[in-house]
């Protein structure tokens, strides 16, 4: 049983034009699915995927109700766990974190560049509080992203202060932190998070790699491919390379996610 944690798709209506642009603003990353639900299925099928975590992300205030309807959509299908959005400048974020709760969803994602906010930042404790209140997972984009510049606002620091808000599972996207394995080393291994391991193939150095796995408890590892930007069997080939026990690589790839999801 394989569960990608980090997936991503779109209505069909705007799928091609949301790929294009996004792959556009990443600097050229090729798109590994059409952006549809039915293009993800195929790849997962293809890779041996059984089960995935589809996120979405409310980039306005106004986006966040159709942002969660699709969601809403997506959590129906038995192979899929969509997890909604809210928008941190919402005035009704917090009745939409209810409704989210209502329809089922087990979890919200979070992305500190897009919608513009530092992850420890005051303003975001009650979104936080609310979150803890309705027992949902918080999946947060973590480190730099190939679409802004620095200064990030998901750093492994950052996330480190939104823990002390947060009593509900949080996840910490890319290996803690994309492009910043130190950081998570030093930040947040060891902690009350988990890591999804997405788009870590041919961008995180194996010896990093292999530290994050030693360091970190294998129950807060989650296996996620980020498509369509990466594939989950890149990110498979990446994780065979490492020294891993049978009974670890079961965790990884279904264990922890089955438990966290509540399968
Ligand atoms: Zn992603």
């Amino acid at each position: 049983m394989l569960i990608d944690f980090h997936t991503h798709a779109f209505p069909d209506k705007i799928a091609q034009r949301a790929v294009s642009k996004l792959s556009y603003d990443s600097g050229g990353l090729e798109p590994q699915t059409q952006g549809t639900i039915t293009s993800l299925k195929q790849e997962m099928d293809r890779d041996g995927v059984d089960m995935a975590v589809v996120l979405s992300i409310a980039t306005n205030p106004t986006q966040q109700k159709n942002v969660n309807h699709f969601a809403m959509e997506v959590n129906r299908d038995d192979r899929l766990f969509a997890f909604g959005s809210v928008h941190p400048d919402a005035p009704d974020a917090l009745e939409e974190l209810e409704r989210i709760h209502a329809a089922g969803l087990k979890g919200i994602k979070l992305h500190p560049e897009y919608q513009g906010f530092y992850a420890d930042d005051e303003k975001m404790k009650p979104i936080y509080r609310k979150i803890s209140e309705l027992g949902l997972i918080t999946l947060f984009h973590a480190g730099d992203d190939y679409g802004f510049l620095p200064p990030y606002h998901g750093m492994p620091e950052h996330l480190l202060g939104a823990l002390r808000w947060l009593d509900t599972p949080v996840v910490a996207a890319h290996w803690g932190g994309l492009g910043q394995p130190q950081k998570v080393l030093e930040t947040l291994c060891g902690r009350d998070i988990w890591f999804d391991l997405s788009f870590g193939y041919s961008t995180l150095p194996k010896e990093y790699a292999q530290r994050i796995v030693d360091r970190h408890t294998p129950d807060r590892l989650l296996f996620a491919s980020d498509m369509p930007w990466h594939r989950p069997e890149w990110e498979l080939r990446l994780l065979n390379t490492l020294d891993i026990s049978d009974s670890d690589r079961q965790k990884i790839y279904c264990r922890n996610a089955q438990s966290l999801l509540g399968l």
